[in-house]
């Protein structure tokens, strides 16, 4: 098989998976965090977990990008720049700085977003910088570009307060859970999720790519289900948890 065929077929799977995976975790929470139980197999401790899991997305993504022939193009340098800003703040500083009451995930989990990762950083990485041939200057003054560039930089700036927030929930040694106020948590549970897939969606609009559409697609498979399964959390642990919150969608959902 050529590595052609192999990507092609790569990527279909990913598209069809993400809609099984979709609806499967709408059955089956993710075993990590507050939904953590039994019957996982072993685990490994949290930190270690998340290095583990995110860093093949930033150095598989790197290496097709150093070995592609397209990295010098500017829309390439800044695909490169803003996905390795992501994944070197997912796996290096993040685990550090969240206040985790489980210390452990299981080694299962850990196994499935590693394997998540090696092929996502595989597919946009090599298609961004060796398959694509449209990532000229131009691509630069693209409305697609523009506006998927601004709501990935909004996802991020979502993303990014809704976890400090969550953080500041507890002090060093605390494990207990809060109910988080403020923000866009005045109006939805899981405004970190919200923002996760807003940054992943303008990849897909600023990347136009079908590679860009998987990794958005999986992106709402893992996350949908898990915000709706942590509101119904919230609601059963909190009697006073704040009747006008949705899961996702302000107002809607
Ligand atoms: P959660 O919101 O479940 O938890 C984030 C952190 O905040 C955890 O340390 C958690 O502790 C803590 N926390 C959450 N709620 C409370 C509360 N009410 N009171 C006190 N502490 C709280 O997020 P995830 O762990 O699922 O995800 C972490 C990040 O990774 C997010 O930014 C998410 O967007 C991203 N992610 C992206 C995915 C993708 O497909 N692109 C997939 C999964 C995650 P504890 O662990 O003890 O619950």
């Amino acid at each position: 098989m050529s590595e052609a065929a192999f990507f092609q077929a790569l990527l279909y799977l990913m598209l069809a998976l993400s809609a099984v995976v979709f609806v499967v975790l709408f059955f089956i929470s993710a075993p990590y965090g507050r939904h953590i139980r039994r019957g996982w197999g072993p685990a490994l401790r949290s930190q270690f977990a998340w290095v583990l899991m995110e860093t093949p997305a930033a150095l598989v993504f790197a290496i097709f990008y150093f070995i592609g022939p397209n990295h010098f193009t500017l829309p390439s340098i800044f695909f490169f720049c803003i996905w390795e800003f992501h994944y070197l703040y997912r796996a290096f500083l993040y685990p550090w700085f969240i206040r985790k009451s489980v210390k452990s995930m299981p080694i299962s989990v850990v196994l499935m977003g590693i394997t998540f990762n090696l092929c996502n950083g595989y597919l946009n990485g090599r298609y961004l910088f060796t398959y694509a041939n449209q990532y000229t200057a131009a691509w630069l003054l693209d409305p697609r570009f523009i506006a998927g560039v601004a709501l990935f930089m909004l996802g991020i700036v979502i993303n990014r307060q809704a976890d400090n927030t969550l953080r500041k929930l507890r002090i060093p040694g605390d494990t207990s859970y809060h109910i988080p106020q403020g923000g866009l948590y005045e109006w939805i549970s899981s405004p970190n999720y919200l923002g996760e897939i807003i940054q992943w969606l303008g990849w897909a609009l600023a990347t136009w790519s079908w590679v860009g559409l998987a990794f958005a697609l999986w992106t709402l498979a893992n996350l949908v289900p898990r915000a709706w399964f942590h509101h119904q959390w919230y609601r059963k642990q909190f009697a006073d948890y704040p009747p006008r919150r949705r899961a996702l969608l302000p107002g809607i959902w």
